[in-house]
């Protein structure tokens, strides 16, 4: 099976250029996910994919063909889009045999498709209904259905679980990652939603502003950001972003928090580009690595007792935010452990030592 690789792509929208320059290799049977904010430039890089859109430069090669000007339907790919786009006049059946009115197969092979890929998706009791007929979950399995019938090596999703409600979703994204593992097909999956790529991806591209700002595995991305940006963006609650300055840097290096002064242990540090005693850095501070109490010195990178704004609590999940020099750290624990801070309690709580990410607050770049 092939690789889907990007290469120099150039696109403009008018005077508007949404895409520089970008390049990205997609191996065969990844499970890909774009992931970045609203008008990241994310969908339109699918859509070139698809053929849906024309790049202003550049080429798309699927394996070692250039598919760059070739028409949709002879690239080899089959696409799920946000809306599903299901035909309300046809019956599912119909619905997935349309999927494959573009190839030609024999009536005993289109059959054969419908009943592989509506057994595989469970929708084979409801292939007489009409779409109107369907939860929002059974149109959205139609949709994929459409796509997998074709028996192509390449599957487009473009933000297909958006319109589900929270429970179905859960449940999407457990039935799409089982049918990557099953199918061992190429999967690009377009997205805003975090959670949706940690736990589907097989790699991550994290998108801003027309860039790939980082592409790694959901774990290197999550401990080892590149820069502010996906820092920020992955994570919820968001990282804690607090100023310090370094203020020794010899056998260990330490760093001084500024709004509270206190010191910040970073000897266990992996330093990509060593700072120098007093720069400035900003150190990112995950809301769940905190403990609250203290923990043995030795594991301890950073020590705090602040003053508690408020707290929220989702489930037996407790997120304390802590008065810091006129900031906010936020501080995540497990209320089953210990109890829910009332507002204006001082809260005792250590960061581990080796949890800390660096960067300079200039280039935004991981230290
Ligand atoms: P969303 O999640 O909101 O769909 P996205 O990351 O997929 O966002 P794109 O739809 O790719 O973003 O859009 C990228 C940028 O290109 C945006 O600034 C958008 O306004 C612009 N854009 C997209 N399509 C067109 C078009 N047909 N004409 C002009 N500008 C466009």
């Amino acid at each position: 099976m092939p690789d889907v690789e990007f290469r120099n792509i150039v696109k403009r929208f008018g005077s508007l250029t949404v895409l520089e320059n970008l390049n990205l290799k997609i191996a065969d049977g990844e499970f890909l996910v774009l992931l970045g904010p609203s008008g990241c430039g994310k969908t339109t890089l699918l859509n070139m994919l698809a053929g849906l859109q024309e790049t202003s430069d550049g080429t798309i090669a699927i394996g070692d063909r250039d598919v760059t000007d070739l028409d949709p339907k002879d690239r080899g790919l089959a696409m799920v889009f946000q809306s599903y786009a299901l035909y309300p006049t046809k019956t599912v059946k119909g619905n997935l045999l349309f999927g494959l009115s573009a190839q030609k197969l024999d009536k005993a092979e289109m059959q054969r498709r419908v009943e592989w890929a509506s057994k595989l998706l469970q929708i084979d009791a409801l292939l007489d209904r009409k779409p109107a007929q369907l939860s929002g979950g059974q149109r959205q399995r139609v949709a994929i259905g459409r796509a997998l019938v074709k028996n192509v090596d390449v599957f487009l999703f473009d933000e297909p679980l958006s319109n589900l409600d929270a429970k179905l979703r859960t449940e999407m994204r457990l039935e799409i990652k089982r049918l990557h593992n099953e199918l061992k097909k190429t999967i690009v999956f377009v997205t805003h939603d975090q959670i949706e790529a940690m736990t589907m991806a097989t790699r991550i591209a994290v998108m801003n502003g027309g860039v790939i700002q980082q592409i790694g595995t959901p774990d290197e991305i999550y401990e080892r950001p590149k820069n502010l940006f996906v820092a920020s963006f992955i994570g919820s609650p968001a990282m804690n972003m607090v100023p310090a300055t370094v203020v020794a840097n010899g056998g260990a290096c330490v760093a001084r928090h500024e709004p509270s002064g206190v010191p910040l242990h970073l000897s266990r540090y992996q330093f990509e580009h060593q700072p120098k005693t007093g720069q400035n850095v900003i150190a990112g501070m995950r809301p769940e690595h905190f403990s609250v109490g203290e923990m043995p010195e030795e594991a301890c990178g950073a020590y705090f007792e602040l003053p508690v704004r408020y707290t929220e609590k989702t489930g037996s999940d407790v997120t304390a935010f802590l008065e810091s020099g006129g900031g906010l750290i936020a501080v995540r624990f497990d209320s089953k452990h210990y109890h829910v801070p009332a507002a204006g309690e001082r809260l005792r709580v250590s960061y581990p030592a080796d949890k800390f990410d660096l960067f300079d607050p200039k280039t935004e770049v991981r230290i």
